[in-house]
């Protein structure tokens, strides 16, 4: 007589192992959002300690497309077409196109911070929810924004009504934990980086602007123009522990290097 509800609950556990092993198919893409300018001298504007005498990089300017199951997700949308000699030579909606994928399929666009190389291209995505750190969210609502700060590219939702979602902590995106957006203050208040867990390559860690090359990355290195010294080390600390703790691929996305960690466009990670 008892076996029954036994044999009732294993049937059930069974169905939930089944949906489990059904996870949304999830690929991410690295799309090419400016256009590389002459290396620069790092060593002041990037390190408040002068950490790098005669040190000069070229930085890349990096979205990502993030695919699960039928929606998706962009990380970053990089220069717009506006952006002069650094706007991309191909726009966003251009290469989502050679993607096979329509803006009016972009369910959210996530922002890693407010500076105009990583907010530039939303334009392009008016039915998307934007997902941006509380503090960021803040500063641009504010009536006065610090200096290098437009809000310009995000005029949809700051004031016309577009859907709008300030992310205080960590969000779990999709409501599985296979997308985490990830509180990383310190480049700027409300700065979110993007842990995406892919089921074959397995987690990558998309730092935004915690660190925006190897050097600072390894060294806890801070641009003099961060909003807080003390919250982008300790940004760094938990991004540390969380890609060693998740064996997650590190990408940090102004980094010319870390480009070929992910499969060259078009094709995805997955
Ligand atoms: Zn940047």
């Amino acid at each position: 007589m008892r076996l029954a509800p036994i044999a009732l609950s294993a049937i059930a556990l069974g169905f939930t192992a089944a949906a489990d092993a059904q996870s949304p198919e999830m690929s991410l893409a690295r799309i090419e959002c400016g256009t590389p300018q002459a290396p620069v001298e790092v060593n002041q504007r990037f390190s408040d300690t002068y950490a790098y005498p005669g040190k000069t990089l070229q930085f890349v300017y990096s979205c990502y497309l993030i695919r699960h199951g039928n929606d998706y997700m962009i990380w970053d949308t990089g220069f717009g077409p506006d952006a002069g000699a650094t706007a991309p030579k191909v726009s966003l909606p251009e290469n989502l196109a050679k993607l096979g994928v329509k803006p009016e399929q972009v369910k959210f666009i996530g922002i890693s911070h407010y500076h105009g190389d990583h907010i530039g291209g939303a334009r392009g995505f008016p039915d998307a929810t934007l997902l941006i750190g509380k503090g960021d969210w803040d500063v641009l609502n504010a009536p006065k924004q610090p200096a290098g700060v437009t809000p310009a590219p995000l005029k949809h939702w700051l004031s016309e009504g577009g859907k709008a979602e300030p992310v205080p902590l960590d969000k779990d995106v999709f409501g599985d934990g296979s997308v985490l957006m990830l509180y990383t203050p310190g480049h700027t208040p409300g700065h979110h980086s993007l842990l995406v867990k892919l089921p074959k390559m397995g987690p990558v860690l998309l730092v935004g602007d915690a660190a925006h090359f190897h050097e600072n990355y390894d060294s806890n290195g801070v641009p003099t123009f961060n909003h807080d010294r003390s919250q982008t080390i300790a940004s760094l600390d938990r991004i540390k522990k969380i890609a060693g703790g998740q064996k997650a691929t590190v990408v940090i996305q102004h980094d010319a290097r870390d480009v070929s960690k992910l499969p060259a466009f078009p094709a995805a990670a997955e």
